[in-house]
């Protein structure tokens, strides 16, 4: 170890010398990593390949006694500090520059109870950690769809998937949270103990501690579920997507379809002259009996004339990967999202219009479907208030030369501009780039005031500001 300067909290620095590093490195199971370490710029590295960031340390925590030691270590001290989950934020939150990362990507363990249905989580564990652990007893949390997200701070923004509209947003089934506060302390959040920790914690993002524990509870499922793409051409999109509004009204919760609109990879169902072709995919889920399955899904599957269906019978824990494929780290990316509380014409309008527009092989437009059991909490139960937003779009610019940053900002932000007057105004904080700062309050929607005082009990000084941040309330 050797003399660091680490960024301090009122953007200023402060040196500490290498036997001072040391004592915090000898009370610590995990291990720190300062600049010179090998595996400092692995630990550095993050989903979305735009945030560059160099931290001054690293610190690989093991249990919560490590999250703690860091915790006093940065309070004392008044450094930055940004807490690392899977690392998948969009806006790059898990890394700081020049301050200390606690990054919890070691603490994977998943502990599954079958007979009470219920899961312990560490910090550090994915989506597909979660789900091969629960899926072994035929149980499971809903979460995302992409299984390399982490569970972390996914489920502290609200999290939502395929099963959601049957089993509720991932933090409708969050049970209890063990979270290190900014005083280093650690602490039990249930809806009986520290109640306001516990709600602020369900849509508030990681403003309120670090987390050390998820205890969540689970749903029989699989492990088959009904599954699957269709894909047709983009040129009946309008149609096919009021369609799709009007079957929507109907569906059971058991039902889950999104649609993705972009041009059409290579993947190997797809006849050849359609790779690279603007293309309109239902992606579609069925978490229940197979046969039901089928039925439900039968006018969706109808419609139009697709060019490839591939809807069937899929294990769970696959299909939670089946888009993996398409959104590895390493790429640079940039998102915008709106929520809405329906699917209106003119929505369905600027979607297609910015389809038309996509300006890369790997940029997407995705709108994603909720409501069902998720839309039945009422808004004042967690942080997360917009349960009436029962679609939303998050327009996914991708692309690898960094050259062409403001070509594909540029197309994201201007779909998000025409979207703006259609959209109810709140917004998933777990989609939010880094820039959005002047739209937060707005995004929390009703929760902000009752987030900020929250966020004034048990984190005054805002230690926790790496994250789309609450400040706190005026004392
Ligand atoms: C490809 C892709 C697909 C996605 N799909 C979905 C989806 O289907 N559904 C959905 O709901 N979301 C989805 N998301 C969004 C996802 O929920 C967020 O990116 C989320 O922040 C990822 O969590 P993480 O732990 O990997 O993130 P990190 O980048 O590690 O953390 C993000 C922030 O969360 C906070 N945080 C993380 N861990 C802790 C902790 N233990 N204690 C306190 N604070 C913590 C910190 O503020 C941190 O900055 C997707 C994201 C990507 C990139």
């Amino acid at each position: 170890m050797v003399d660091v300067t680490l960024e301090t909290l009122d953007v200023g620095k402060k040196a500490f010398d290498a036997a001072t590093i040391r004592d915090l490195g000898g009370a610590l199971r995990g291990k720190i990593l300062d600049q010179g370490s090998p595996a400092y710029d692995e630990a550095r590295t993050i989903w979305n390949a735009m945030i560059d960031r160099k931290p001054g340390l690293i610190v690989r925590c093991l249990g919560a006694a490590d999250v703690i030691h860091c915790v006093r270590f940065a309070r004392d001290n008044g450094l930055l500090v940004a807490v690392r989950g899977g690392g998948h934020n969009i806006a790059g939150s898990a890394i700081c520059d020049g301050g200390v990362v606690i990054d919890l990507s070691q603490m994977k363990s998943v502990r599954v109870d079958p007979a009470a249905q219920r899961a312990w989580v560490e910090p550090g564990a994915t989506l597909a950690d979660l789900d091969k652990e629960t899926q072994a007893f035929g149980l499971a949390v809903p979460t995302g769809i992409n299984s390399t997200t982490g569970v972390a701070g996914l489920t502290l923004g609200g999290g939502f998937g395929w099963i959601t509209r049957k089993f509720g947003l991932t933090i409708d089934n969050l049970l209890s949270a063990d979270v290190v506060t900014a005083d280093g302390e650690l602490v039990h959040a249930t809806t009986k103990e520290n109640p306001d920790l516990f709600w602020a914690l369900r849509g508030g993002g990681g403003n309120f501690g670090v987390v050390t524990a998820f205890e969540f509870q689970l749903h029989k499922l699989g492990p088959q579920v009904l599954a699957g793409l269709v894909v047709h051409p983009f040129d009946d999109a309008a149609k096919l997507l009021k369609e799709y509004r009007r079957l929507l009204e109907s569906a059971p919760d058991e039902l889950t379809c999104w649609v993705l609109m972009r041009k059409a990879p290579p993947l190997p169902f797809l006849p050849s002259e359609w790779h690279g072709r603007e293309v309109l995919v239902f992606a579609m889920c069925y978490c229940g009996d197979i046969k039901e399955g089928e039925k439900a899904m039968a006018g969706l599957r109808g419609l139009g004339k697709p060019i490839a269906d591939v809807v069937g019978p899929n294990p769970f824990v696959s299909w939670q990967a089946a888009f993996d494929s398409l959104m590895t780290p390493g790429a640079r990316n940039y998102w915008k999202s709106h929520d809405f509380a329906q699917l209106s014409d003119a929505a369905i309008a600027v979607l297609i219009d910015a389809t038309r527009q996509l300006p890369g092989p790997e940029c997407e437009i995705i709108i994603f479907h909720v409501g069902g059991a998720a839309g039945r909490v009422a808004p004042d139960a967690t942080a997360f208030s917009q349960r009436n937003a029962h679609f939303g779009m998050s327009v996914h610019a991708r692309w690898r030369e960094d050259a062409m940053d403001k070509r594909y900002i540029a197309w994201a932000k201007k779909i998000f501009d025409a979207a703006a007057p259609i959209a109810i105004g709140t917004a998933y904080v777990n989609f939010m780039p880094g820039d959005e700062v002047e739209r937060l309050e707005k995004a929390y929607g009703t929760s902000y005031h009752r987030l900020a005082q929250v966020k004034r009990r048990y984190d005054p000084s805002n230690l926790f500001r790496m994250n789309q941040n609450i400040r706190p309330a005026a004392g």
